[in-house]
């Protein structure tokens, strides 16, 4: 059986872990930091606020960017929901625009016409690790006057115009879930240039606490902590972190084996006349967090149907990137909403396997299988 994806994971990651543990400190300690300046460092950003995954980095973005009750944010419906959950955390309201059906990120024309006097914000996903076009939204959200956010769940690794994602914008959320190309199990980031944006996110990631465990355990003075705000426990631990380091130190050479795979995928199929394959455009670069297949009008087989022959050759697929509007918890508030584009971009797109150490052979299966079912 080929599987969707698997994690990355070494006797590296497995000694650093052991290496914590026995080291006395396993909750947010000397390891977090040491993976914040690294995450930093790597990204390019001036601070990474390590936490607990990348949707309670995305809820404490909408808090520091100052959205709340009444507020409206623009984002897309073809995401991941905790995208549009994380806005509705601070009791704003997603609003949803539609997408490229190429690339699936926000199309910038749509959301613009959508931001109202309400809009506080337009919250980009770089979707399965293709950067949005990160310059037009910034553009779009100066002009107006409101913030830009980005959900980068599953683009670490990724570059926009030549810079990693997370060195752009005043907010930029990693996941670390073993979904996302490196993984610490569970985990995310924040990325930002912004000090007291970076304060406050590390008050709330534990519980409004004026001062934090490591610097209270390394004073020789007495010193209480006080409890400034309702805050969160949204820490990372450091045998995530320590997982975490090891990660990110291959976090280049994993995007690279991804690229190659992706590679092999666009020369074997960018002949066949019934799909649209991803397009990496000049300047944007993919980490292939996935390798998604948009099944054009004159794909004879249904996608489930591919999907279901593909498993009987013992390969796993997914379907395209859902929609939150069309799940049960937005149905009552989504009654009046209809984007054509993002439906048909989740309802007619396939996922293949891609991950790391995935073989020639393996490679190959998928191909000829999906070559041979697709002409039917
Ligand atoms: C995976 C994902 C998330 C959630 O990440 P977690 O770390 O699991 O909380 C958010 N947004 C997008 C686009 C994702 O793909």
């Amino acid at each position: 059986m080929i599987p969707i994806a698997k994690p990355y994971l070494t006797k590296d990651e497995a000694q650093a872990a052991y290496d914590t543990i026995l080291s006395g400190w396993i909750t947010q300690g000397p390891r977090v930091a040491e993976f914040e300046e690294k995450f930093a460092a790597y990204t390019g950003a001036k601070y990474a606020v390590a936490v607990s995954n990348c949707t309670t980095a995305l809820h404490l973005a909408m808090i520091v960017a100052g959205i709340g009750p009444g507020d409206e944010v623009i984002c897309p419906s073809l995401s991941y929901i905790a995208t549009a959950n994380s806005i509705k955390y601070v009791g704003a309201k997603p609003v949803f625009a539609e997408v490229d059906p190429v690339n699936y990120n926000l199309d910038p024309a749509d959301t613009e016409r959508r931001i109202t006097n309400r809009t506080k914000a337009i919250l980009i996903v770089h979707q399965i690790g293709m950067p949005a076009d990160i310059d037009t939204f910034q553009a779009i959200a100066d002009k107006h006057g409101i913030k830009l956010i980005e959900d980068a769940a599953c683009a670490a690794g990724s570059s926009y115009k030549g810079r990693k994602i997370g060195s752009h914008s005043e907010l930029v959320c990693f996941s670390l879930h073993p979904r996302k190309v490196i993984s610490t199990g569970d985990g995310g980031f924040i990325t930002t240039d912004n000090e007291e944006y970076a304060r406050r996110m590390k008050l709330l990631r534990q519980h409004g606490m004026s001062v934090n465990d490591r610097v209270r355990h390394e004073s020789s003075k007495l010193i209480f902590e006080d409890h400034v705000e309702v805050g969160y426990n949204y820490r990372m631990t450091d045998i995530q972190a320590s997982v975490g380091i090891q990660q990110l130190a291959k976090l280049d050479w994993i995007v690279s084996e991804r690229r190659k795979i992706a590679e092999n995928y666009h020369q074997a199929f960018r002949h066949l006349d019934m799909v649209r394959l991803p397009i990496e455009k000049e300047g944007f670069y993919s980490n292939y967090q996935s390798y998604s297949i948009f099944l054009k009008e004159n794909c004879r087989l249904s996608r489930n149907d591919i999907m279901q022959k593909m498993l009987d050759e013992g390969i796993a697929t997914r379907r395209g990137i859902m929609t939150t509007h069309r799940e049960t918890a937005y149905l009552e508030e989504s009654k009046d909403i209809h984007l054509p584009a993002s439906e048909m971009a989740s309802d007619r797109s396939i996922i293949l396997p891609l991950f790391i150490p995935m073989t020639e052979a393996e490679q190959q299966k998928v191909i000829s299988s999906f070559i041979k079912i697709i002409a039917g």
